[in-house]
């Protein structure tokens, strides 16, 4: 279900300058109007009328009446002790509750965001997975958590990273609108790849990405490098199995200024041995990619985080193998506040 009215009121916040330039013909306003509230709401971050100033109080107040320009209340925030990592939860108008995480490193801003409420593509491993899905989130909803962060914290956002909760290609209209806003001039205005949508491997939608034409970067959870592995941690393997990934990644990454990240999170006694590492240097071998290696972040003790020398004789064998990728190792952030990789679920509000 998508919002698009909300108690009568129009859902202004998430619109395209095409919709707002709808809705404001429908006001029987001039279309130049459309601009100035793309801009107020997205460049600017406003959320009340009575502050975009270049308005016609007139026109303010019918905004301030008819429609809605915050979709999220800031619940909480969790600051990390350990590094300069905060976790936001949200409160929808309908009253569910969402995470995104901001991450400072040297120059880099980057947040993670949520594309849903919940998730059903069920991964074995992922703490988001428990709350089965609620809803996707509108528009609206996926731009607030990046204006929120704005707010609160006064470093430029460089990057952003669909991460969060929810399986973004299960959402992909939401989500590429959501992109749109943030690449956008009038918008965020960030680049085209400082966005990167992250999937477990929804192909057809890898496939509509491919066809879009859209320059964001991809990212894809793989996880395995056998079908019987993946298939056990991560149930979708079963309709989109890891040939059909390798071969919409390469099919992605085979386009000029086009390179796919694969995720690879390390689970003790699962996916982390020698072989393992040589068949995903084989399987990616060739594809413009970039490995991200992520030592799994320990949730509810069904998986644990491979000892640091597995950890380090992965790497080292993926090194020696690796052909024509790059390789990361992602420790992530925010662990003491639940807010790392796969930890987003809300539990304790
Ligand atoms: N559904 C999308 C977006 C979520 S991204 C996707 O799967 O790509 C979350 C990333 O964190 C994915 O790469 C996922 O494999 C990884 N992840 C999930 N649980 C984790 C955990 N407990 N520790 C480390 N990484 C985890």
């Amino acid at each position: 279900m998508i919002i698009k009215n909300y108690k009568n009121k129009t859902v202004l916040k998430g619109m395209s300058l095409k919709e707002i330039e709808q809705w404001c013909q429908s006001q029987e306003l001039s279309n130049f109007r459309a601009k100035q509230i793309y801009q107020w709401m997205y460049r600017h971050g406003v959320s009340e009328a009575d502050n975009m100033k270049n308005l016609s109080k007139d026109l303010q107040k019918k905004i301030d009446e008819s429609c809605v320009l915050e979709t999220l209340k800031i619940e909480k925030i969790d600051e990390s002790n350990t590094e300069p990592t905060q976790k936001i939860l949200f409160k929808t108008i309908d009253n569910h509750f969402i995470e995104a995480v901001s991450m400072l490193e040297g120059n880099r801003h980057t947040i993670c965001i949520s594309s849903q409420i919940g998730c059903n593509v069920d991964c074995d491993f992922c703490a988001t997975a428990s709350m089965g899905l609620i809803r996707n989130l509108m528009t609206g909803e996926i731009i607030d958590q990046a204006i929120a962060i704005r707010r609160i914290v006064k470093t430029p956002i460089t990057n952003v990273v669909f991460m969060g909760m929810g399986e973004p290609f299960l959402n992909y209209n939401q989500v590429l609108s959501a992109a749109h806003i943030l690449h956008s001039h009038d918008g965020f205005d960030l680049g085209a790849k400082r966005i990167t949508i992250s999937t477990a491997g929804i192909v057809p939608k890898i496939e509509k990405l491919i066809e879009d034409g859209y320059k964001y970067k991809l990212a894809i959870s793989l996880n395995a490098t056998e079908d019987d592995t993946r298939q056990k941690i991560m149930p979708l393997n079963r309709n989109w199995p890891i040939k059909s990934i390798i071969k919409s990644a390469s099919r992605f990454a085979a386009r000029k200024g086009h390179n796919v990240m694969f995720e690879y999170v390390l689970l003790k006694g699962i996916n982390d041995t020698a072989e393992d590492a040589v068949r995903l240097a084989n399987l990616i071998q060739g594809i413009d990619s970039k490995v991200n290696v992520i030592p799994y972040n320990e949730t509810d003790g069904k998986y644990q985080r491979p000892s640091t020398e597995t950890i380090e004789q992965f790497l080292k064998i993926l090194n020696k193998n690796k052909k024509g990728f790059r390789i990361l190792v992602r420790w992530s952030k925010g662990e003491d506040i639940n807010a790392a990789c796969g930890q987003l679920a809300v539990t304790n509000i």
